[in-house]
């Protein structure tokens, strides 16, 4: 500002300051005139303030305030004096005591939180660590099927620890598992949403299935199958479409041909006694018609053979009569069993149906092959999705024939079992395990290079020289040889399969016992 501006600007303020109250009270009057102005409260204030030159001030809200304080609650001592220092400031319209009074009674209310800023704040160092303990804490609700869920778990922790991590990285690695977390906790709902619907589905059929103690056992043989750890919605799947599918069918199955049954001794008590009325009545009869033979010998007329004449005469109707009689139903009843058979014929045949539709072999519990075949269009549909490897893997186990024949096909039945739990145990929860033949197994490998398919056989084959089992309270140790083979782009599991198959043969060629890659 030049001197001369600022010396008219001092002027200026001379002259508004010694104004009197009643000169500005009518210059006040004329202005409003002058601008056409509502001579209300309002505009007069502002233009009084204009023309006195004094800092147009808001009316203090004296009321509003009090009605808003009176609504804050008085919980603490604290709280109760800082209320009273709000009243005072209100009192005295003075803003500056309202604010401090203000913020006093607001950190009474609330103890104030240590903020985190940054990695200055000493409580940062606290925050991460119970982050990193929170995630920790929380995995083992999710279930450790998912693999690649633990490392990425691993990986954030680590990181959370690291003091050399930076906030970029921690948090791109929280949103990926937190991207994880939401998928695995709807998997494991689901999982409890199955087995509360496998047991529901169990509890209904025990009193359809009460009849038979060995249907049971399977049903509930399954359930403990399906309910060990470590879960996954696969296998559960596949338990719950077996006892619905087969267990199912073949329970009512089941019943109808027990109540078949029952029909057919029903009819088979009544044909006895026919039988036996016949033979009675038949007897009754004769002794009748011997009687009358008598008399008819002993006659002397005509006259006395007329009665006898008519007892016979009766006695021959009613032996037709009955004879008649018993033919009817006789032959009702052949046809009635008859038509029993061909149902019986039938629920035998609707047995087998509900045989071939299971899933499951009945000794071994693994696959069959229909199982298998469906296992693998699951499988290829992943594979083309997630663009991953995978691997067949078919094993025979060796000299099975020998074992047969010298310890009796029951010990080889329980060689093909003990096979299959020792496998169960070596296999991770997504392999899947099937009985492909007599003495052969697949084994589906996802997420598997060769190497690895190899290596995953060979643990196999430790894991059962580990592991033998009894037959007449002797030691039998099993082997077998394996084929390895991994999906070929284009190739179907069929064909990988049966290159498995190729290299099975080779194996056997080169002395068994061992795997070999396709
Ligand atoms: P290799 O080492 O060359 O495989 O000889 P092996 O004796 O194992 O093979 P082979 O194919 O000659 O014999 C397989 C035997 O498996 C023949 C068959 O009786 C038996 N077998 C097939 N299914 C079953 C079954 O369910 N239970 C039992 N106990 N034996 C079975
Ligand atoms: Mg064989
Ligand atoms: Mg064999």
């Amino acid at each position: 500002m030049s001197r001369k501006l600022r010396a008219a600007y001092h002027g200026l303020q001379m002259t508004v300051a010694e104004k009197k109250p009643s000169e500005i009270a009518r210059d006040t009057l004329k202005l409003l005139l002058t601008r056409k102005l509502v001579p209300n409260p309002a505009n007069y204030r502002t233009v009084y303030h204009e023309v006195s030159g004094t800092p147009e001030v808001p009316p203090f809200p004296a009321d509003p305030l009090r009605h808003m304080i009176q609504a804050l609650p008085l919980r603490t001592p604290a709280q109760q004096r800082h209320r009273a220092q709000l009243d005072h400031a209100i009192a005295q319209q003075n803003w500056t005591e309202l604010q401090t009074a203000l913020i006093a009674y607001t950190n009474a209310a609330a103890p104030p939180v240590a903020v985190v800023t940054g990695k200055a704040d000493p409580g940062h160092n606290d925050f991460l660590e119970q982050l990193a303990r929170l995630i920790e804490n929380a995995l083992p609700a999710l279930g450790n099927d998912d693999a690649r869920f633990a490392d990425q778990a691993r990986q954030l922790i680590a990181a959370i620890r690291d003091p050399a991590s930076g906030t970029a990285t921690i948090k791109s690695l929280l949103g990926n598992f937190t991207l994880r977390l939401s998928f695995a906790a709807e998997d494991q709902a689901e999982i409890r949403n199955t087995l509360l619907k496998l047991l529901k589905l169990i509890i209904e059929n025990i009193g359809e299935l009460s009849r038979d103690d060995q249907w049971m056992k399977k049903q509930i043989d399954a359930l403990m199958e399906a309910a060990a750890p470590p879960l996954s919605l696969r296998r559960l799947d596949d338990v719950e479409r077996r006892i619905k599918e087969v267990m199912f069918k073949q329970a009512m199955a089941k019943g109808r041909a027990i109540e078949a049954q029952e029909e057919m001794r029903r009819m088979l008590a009544t044909f006895v006694d026919r039988l036996a009325q016949m033979t009675e009545s038949t007897s009754a009869h004769s002794q009748k018609m011997e009687a009358s033979a008598r008399q008819i010998e002993q006659a002397k007329s005509f006259e006395d053979l007329g009665p006898v004449m008519k007892d016979v005469v009766s006695a021959t109707r009613s032996i037709a009569y009955e004879i008649k009689n018993t033919h009817d139903e006789l032959r009702a009843m052949r046809e009635k069993v008859a038509v029993t058979e061909a149902e019986i014929v039938k629920l035998q045949e609707e047995l087998d149906t509900a045989s071939s539709q299971a899933r499951h072999d009945t000794l071994t519990g693994a696959l069959n092959r229909k199982g298998l075949d469906e296992a693998l269009v699951r499988e290829i549909a992943d594979v083309k999705r997630k663009d991953t490897p995978l691997c067949a893997a078919l094993l025979d186990i060796d000299n099975f024939k020998k074992l047969n024949d010298s310890k009796g096909h029951d010990a080889g039945d329980a060689a093909l079992t003990h096979l299959v739990a020792v496998t169960r145990e070596s296999m991770r929860p997504q392999d899947t395990l099937a009985r492909y033949g007599g003495e052969e197994f697949v084994i589906v490998m996802p997420d598997t290079q060769i190497e690895q398919g190899i290596e995953a056989m060979t643990r196999l084959q430790r894991a059962l020289t580990k592991r033998f089992f009894l037959a007449d309270n002797e030691k039998i140790v099993i082997t077998f040889s394996a084929g390895v083979a991994q999906l070929a782009p284009g190739e179907t599991p069929q064909d990988a399969i049966k290159r498995a198959d190729q290299a099975m043969y080779l194996a056997k060629r080169a002395g068994k016992n061992r795997v070999v890659g396709a």
